[in-house]
């Protein structure tokens, strides 16, 4: 994490403290990017339900308690103050990579930050070995600096029959003396392996996995119902973009979606940009799991944020038509151009979610698998003050990382 500014309690700040003067969006004039803050009349989502007319106080890089002395009073009637989003499956954005250079990352970073992202897990895809241990030093040392809240490795240990947009030619059985490589590769900042635990060593790896505290996660696997059951048994507890790269539903051969939508021990990872799930299938899932094991996703690749284009995800080139990528060659969905911001307005508007739920699905669950859920995921006094406004439609309008305004509200 960034270095904390630690600010000593004032001694006694009144209640409603002005000293800094009201700003009401609207007219003309903006908040400061730093320093203390006084957010008031907006709709605030807490863990217990969301509080009308609420306010919420920022000192320093943390939620305070009590409004500080001198803040900068910010009139938000109207809005809605969720927690900063949390996404745990992320490619990159802005036209580049967490495959690519550090600068890549930071760009790629940047793009999904100013969308409301306030942590993100920064994914890898199907390569050869060594390069994906180089690319974990990399990571490592980005996730040191603050910058992503780790790694998680999707591939090379996948199936080929469910191979979505990864190298066929790369991929491999997953033994666990190669996942154990990645971990350390990763300095202890591999968070998550997605990983086809039917195939030999699948089950081996799970434990191995679930022994070092990096999550096992299901996912672009051809596994049957008992099979799935046997690697939740073995520790895994995230299955990976549940219903895509997977077999689908069927009721003589259920198969992974209904062992994971079924088990309490799992979160499932969806992709909430109306091209991956049919809105029904989304909703099947929301009621069967519960808000509490959904954790909204982005799968995003390079043109999230940009525009239409060529790409490369990896090693694979892919088109990008209309938002939806395609890899070039046999033509399979190549990941999505979805922001966080996006998948909770369509939450919201399109699958009519309650607010509550959804901020439940995009900022809690995935710091509870994180193990940030005291630092982050939720608006409570003395945890990082991350969060994004929005206004009555859902619109993205500013968004606090850290105490640091990234989209500092304005309204035209
Ligand atoms: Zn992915």
């Amino acid at each position: 994490m960034a270095t904390e500014r630690e600010t000593p309690a004032p001694g006694s700040a009144p209640s409603g403290a002005r000293g800094g003067g009201e700003t009401r969006l609207g007219r003309g004039s903006r908040p400061t990017p730093t320093g203390p803050h006084l957010l008031t009349g907006a709709n605030v989502v807490l863990p217990t339900g969301t509080v009308k007319n609420g306010r919420l106080a920022i000192e320093g890089t943390r939620i305070t308690g009590t409004p500080p002395a001198g803040a900068q009073v910010i009139d938000v009637t109207g809005h809605w103050l969720v927690p900063g989003f949390v996404d745990l499956h992320n490619h990159g954005g802005g036209g580049a990579s967490f495959s690519g250079s550090a600068e890549d990352v930071l760009t790629a970073v940047r793009t999904h930050r100013a969308h409301g992202t306030t942590t993100l897990v920064a994914s890898t895809v199907t390569d050869e070995m060594d390069l994906l241990v180089r690319q974990a030093g990399l990571l490592s040392e980005l996730a040191e600096q603050g910058e992503i809240a780790g790694i998680h490795f999707e591939g090379p240990f996948i199936s080929p029959c469910r191979k979505g947009a990864h190298s066929e030619g790369l991929l491999r059985d997953p033994d666990p003396a190669e996942v154990r490589k990645l971990i350390d590769a990763a300095r202890g900042r591999a968070k998550m392996v997605t990983l086809a635990t039917e195939l030999p060593g699948g089950i081996d790896s799970v434990r191995l996995l679930a022994e070092h505290g990096v999550i096992a996660a299901i996912g672009h696997t051809d596994a049957g119902y008992e099979q799935t059951i046997e690697a939740i048994d073995a520790g895994a507890t995230v299955a990976t973009h549940l219903f895509n790269a997977m077999p689908a539903l069927n009721h003589r051969a259920p198969g992974p979606v209904a062992a994971l939508l079924e088990d309490e021990r799992v979160t499932v990872e969806l992709i909430n940009d109306g091209v991956h799930l049919h809105p029904a299938a989304l909703e099947l899932a929301f009621r069967h799991a519960g808000a509490d094991r959904v954790a909204f996703i982005t799968d995003a690749m390079d043109a999230a944020g940009t525009g239409d284009g060529r790409y490369m995800l990896g090693p694979l080139e892919v088109e990008v038509s209309e938002g939806v990528a395609r890899l070039v060659e046999g033509g399979s969905i190549a990941g999505s151009t979805l922001t966080l911001d996006r998948a909770f307005r369509r939450a919201v508007t399109v699958d009519k979610l309650s607010v509550e739920d959804t901020v439940t699905a995009l900022s809690a669950n995935p710091a509870r698998l994180l193990g940030l859920s005291d630092r982050i995921g939720s608006l409570e006094p003395g945890k990082d003050a991350d969060l994004v406004l929005l206004d009555a439609d859902f619109e993205l309008k500013g968004v606090m990382r850290q105490g640091e305004w990234v989209v500092v509200p304005q309204l035209p």
